[in-house]
């Protein structure tokens, strides 16, 4: 395991790029409504990008062909921008990466199409809140399974699966560096954590039971029992008395 700590420079060019990918993600969710587009949302994103003089992370990293992952409903992550307007009371997750000179940073929210059922609601603010219960207190010194731990515990006690093929991970000139960060694990366990540290921590939750499958895409990870997902992440950075979102 490689773990990299990250330098003056390196951090603020990494501040940059979440500044970035924050904006880029406000403009997304300007444009959410019934009728729009997954590939109308990309092409937002993917022009804003560009004229900040930064690069999508996700577009052809290993073959990924948007600049955004637009998984709707049942999807939990990787979806594909597609040309079917979204309808009233679907949710949709909007995941994308900024590189900004050679710094990723990668963040993703679930949004609500119009009205939702209150359902879908709470399921996107259990997993937004599970972020801020898995950081909260987080500093130099404390273990990446205090992380782990608490987002597993928040979201399985309202009743939510965790789904557990998929992980948070470092973040800096790679998308994705080592440590993976998992949504789920025993609180005294994982590497300790150090100053200089940049992670990408992302809950990734089911209303029902925590079981994905690979669509035919050989991207797209799916509940199996086709209940809705949701999804929401930010790039940190650990500090010796507490934490920095890069990306809010
Ligand atoms: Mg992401
Ligand atoms: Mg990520």
């Amino acid at each position: 395991m490689n773990v990299t700590i990250k330098n003056k420079d390196e951090i603020e060019k990494m501040r940059i790029a979440g500044k970035i990918l924050k904006d880029a993600l406000a403009l997304i969710e300007q444009s959410i409504y019934p009728g729009q587009t997954s590939l109308h949302l990309n092409d937002l994103a993917y022009n804003y990008i560009i004229k900040q003089g930064a690069t999508p992370s996700f577009l052809n990293y290993e073959g990924f062909p948007y600049t955004i992952c637009a998984s709707v409903n049942d999807q939990v992550v990787h979806g594909f921008c597609t040309d079917i307007p979204l309808k009233e009371g679907d949710i949709i997750s909007i995941d994308c990466g900024v590189i900004y000179k050679g710094y990723h940073s990668d963040a993703a929210r679930t949004f609500p199409v119009g009205n939702v059922t209150v359902e879908k609601s709470n399921l996107i603010q259990a997993t937004k809140d599970s972020f801020f219960a898995g950081i909260e207190g987080i500093k130099a010194g404390s273990r990446l399974g205090h992380i782990s731990h608490r987002i597993q515990q928040y979201l399985e006690e309202r009743g939510y699966g965790v789904v557990r093929e998929l992980t948070g991970h470092g973040v800096g000139t790679k998308l994705h560096e080592d440590p993976l960060v998992p949504n789920y694990g025993n609180y005294n366990s994982g590497i300790v954590l150090q100053a200089g540290m940049t992670l990408a921590i992302e809950p990734m939750s089911t209303m029902g039971k925590r079981y994905v499958f690979l669509e035919d895409n050989d991207w797209t990870v799916t509940t199996e029992d086709g209940l809705p997902s949701a999804h929401y992440e930010n790039t940190i950075l650990i500090k010796e008395d507490g934490v920095e979102i890069l990306t809010l």
